[in-house]
């Protein structure tokens, strides 16, 4: 009888340590099967970018940012006055006639209107607190007052703010609320990866820095709001670098 008590000693033995062993593997698979994904931390990005083609030298690349550009600071006291200093839209560089979408959903506010950017603009207003406008366009956009466009579709073609379509074509677009009285930082509202976007660029990635603050305002997201008709943000008493006239 010694011998298969021993036996059954042993086999019981053995389905407990299997029943620990496979205890041990489903609570080790239990957080990742049946927990909650992570609670979604960032804002999401209303927009998307205004071409539907992806960048590249045939097509657009990302120009000089929004906000405290080197560029902005040196013509703060002409293009950018309006502005507080800032250059209060984001430039794509693209080819004469490049096709733009609309960033969103929305309702056109008028073509060629009192909004800059010559020689042609487009202003949208996306009913989300935010509209956006589209400058230094090729044409008058075929599109008016009322209508409705849907995110993604053509709204205009690129142009250039010299009309030459060698100088300098390019998109300026700008995100403005909706009382038309602030500009933000158009990359914190379109959903794109902004960070290789700004590994290639044509011009003015740089921030102006003001020596006696050098780390404000120096990155893509980290830029301020303009109210129009502010005053200056970046009249520094020690900028770098220092200022030149127009680059
Ligand atoms: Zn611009």
């Amino acid at each position: 009888m010694t011998a298969p008590r021993r036996v059954g000693l042993y086999f019981f033995l053995r389905c407990g340590l299997t029943a620990v062993l496979l205890l041990i593997l489903l609570g080790m698979s239990f957080p990742t099967t049946f927990a909650r994904e992570p609670a979604q931390t960032a804002q999401a990005k209303p927009f998307i970018l205004p071409f539907a083609a992806p960048p590249g030298p045939d097509t657009w690349l990302l120009g000089q940012m929004y906000g405290n550009t080197t560029g902005a600071y040196s013509n703060r006291r002409n293009f950018y006055a309006a502005g507080q200093g800032l250059h209060f839209g984001l430039d794509l560089s693209a080819p004469c006639g490049t096709e733009i979408v609309a960033l969103g959903d929305g309702v056109v506010v008028g073509a060629d209107g009192p909004w800059g950017s010559a020689p042609h603009n487009l202003l949208i207003n996306h009913e989300n607190g935010w509209m956006s406008m589209y400058g230094h366009l090729l044409e008058t956009p075929k599109l008016k007052a009322g209508d409705r466009v849907r995110q993604g579709q053509v709204v205009a073609l690129s142009g250039d703010p010299d009309s030459t379509c060698h100088s300098r074509p390019h998109l300026h677009l700008e995100i403005r609320d909706a009382k038309n009285t602030k500009f933000v930082n158009p990359i914190n509202l379109i959903d794109a990866d902004w960070d290789t976007l700004a590994l290639v660029g044509q011009f003015g990635r740089g921030f102006e820095r003001d020596l006696a603050a050098p780390r404000q305002w120096q990155t893509l997201y980290d830029q301020p709001d303009g109210l129009r008709g502010g005053p200056f943000l970046n009249e520094y008493p020690e900028p770098w670098p220092p200022a030149f006239p127009f680059r």
